[in-house]
């Protein structure tokens, strides 16, 4: 895309796209791909009916829970991460390697798909608080991946069904060793064809069940979501591409949440030097610290919260974004993004009520938040403006914890923008 990024040619770049480059919303249904990775990107953007008539500016969804692998952005993540491992060599497919990460869900869901499809070992790592440590430690060697357990518990089942192995760790701060992501880095630098299960003594060794001789093939690759700069340059690659093509080259404004900051950074450094007026939005949970980096410059309390945090901390119902800490897939755009809204819980509960209401669009948590920052941005705008946002996943993989509190929208309402707004 290199012909494609440079400035001064907005006009004509669809007739610069290549018809078989995959950027191009294509007319009538799209032709044959290879295999489920083939359905990955190239998702639909539309119009969000309500909240464009409410505020007089075009507010656009990107459908991005139609990518068909893990059905979420993170298909375009976990593509990327594993495809950069295999030129690197890293990974060979079909070879019995094994993918390791930490993961609070979407992540690990499109890593487990993929890894299927190209004959790799899934192995995450979850935040388990119900249990103990010592109990936690032993659970690991039984039920061998490392994933949040503050995440809706039908993420982590998706991943046992899909094959993957779910280690659930009790929470811990982020600079602790034994966090989920340290763990994940650990095991994958310590696995070899022969080692055996890497983490474990021999003590502990010699009690494990030998089904789980799984583990013994192959290498080890962690990947790494949060440093790995394969995530944002996927959204450079793919997400921020087709926003242009399908938005002819106008956008106004672009709004998106962080988990790892590898959506915004990536549409950002793509669309900016395209359309320096670009207004970049940072729509930012409640108790996320991204808030204060991009509005003062400074994350407040960060070397305490570095320090002290529990990943729980980050006090939101939201998943999948709000961070306490800048990784470097937010580094690598940060300076990018111009405002920053910050959404209550009760807000996103309520839009994602309304959205169902008014439009019969039913998506998760990191979604509804993008979409009252998209309406607080069409309001500073102004009427007349297109807003490009982000639809992450659908609402099916939040029924346990987020639309559990939302409830069940009713038949006959009639909800009023400004009372979702309000919340
Ligand atoms: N929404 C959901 C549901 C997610 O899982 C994530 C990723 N953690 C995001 C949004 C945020 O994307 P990013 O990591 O690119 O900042």
């Amino acid at each position: 895309y290199q012909e494609f990024s440079r400035p001064g040619q907005e006009d004509n770049v669809t007739e610069q796209l290549s018809p078989t480059s995959g950027l191009v919303a294509r007319p009538g249904p799209p032709s044959i791909v290879e295999g489920i990775e083939g359905c990955i990107g190239n998702t639909p953007l539309f119009r969000i009916k309500s909240l464009s008539d409410e505020t007089g500016c075009e507010i656009l969804g990107k459908a991005e829970f139609l990518n068909g692998a893990g059905q979420s952005s993170k298909d375009r993540v976990a593509l990327s991460m594993i495809e950069i491992a295999e030129e690197e060599g890293i990974l060979t497919p079909r070879s019995g390697d094994t993918i390791y990460e930490g993961t609070s869900g979407s992540t690990g869901i499109s890593l487990a798909t993929l890894a299927r499809a190209k004959g790799y070992l899934a192995h995450m790592y979850v935040y388990a608080t119900l249990v103990s440590r010592p109990i936690a430690k032993t659970l690991m060697h039984m039920q061998p991946s490392c994933l949040p357990s503050d995440q809706a518990i039908e993420k982590s089942n998706l991943l046992l069904k899909l094959g993957a192995i779910v280690d659930r760790v009790p929470p811990a701060p982020i600079v602790e060793k034994d966090n989920f992501v340290n763990r994940a880095r650990a095991l994958a630098k310590t696995h070899t064809a022969s080692s055996g299960i890497p983490s474990a003594s021999a003590e502990e060794q010699s009690d494990l069940p030998a089904a789980d001789d799984r583990m013994t093939r192959g290498r080890g690759f962690f990947a790494d979501q949060f440093e790995n700069e394969a995530n944002w340059r996927a959204h450079y690659e793919g997400t921020g591409p087709e926003l242009y093509a399908q938005c002819g080259g106008r956008i106004d404004a672009f709004v998106a949440g962080a988990g790892t900051g590898g959506t915004i950074s990536g549409v950002a450094r793509f669309l900016k030097p395209l359309l320096p007026r670009l207004t970049v939005v940072l729509a930012d949970p409640q108790g996320s610290g991204l808030f204060n980096r991009v509005v003062y410059g400074v994350m407040f309390d960060v070397k305490e919260r570095e320090g002290t945090r529990r990943r729980r901390q980050v006090d939101t119902i939201v998943e999948g974004i709000g961070i306490n800490r800048v990784t470097a897939n937010f580094e690598a755009g940060k300076e990018l993004i111009d405002d920053a809204v910050r959404v209550t819980d009760a807000q996103a509960l309520a839009m994602a009520r309304w959205l169902v209401e008014k439009d019969g669009i039913f998506i998760g948590s990191s979604s509804a938040v993008n979409c009252i920052a998209a309406v607080k941005t069409a309001r500073k705008l102004g009427p007349g403006h297109r807003i490009v946002t982000v639809l992450s996943d659908s609402g099916s993989r939040h029924l346990s914890r987020f639309w559990a509190k939302a409830g069940d929208v009713g038949g006959a309402v009639d909800t009023k923008l400004e009372d979702v707004m309000n919340a």
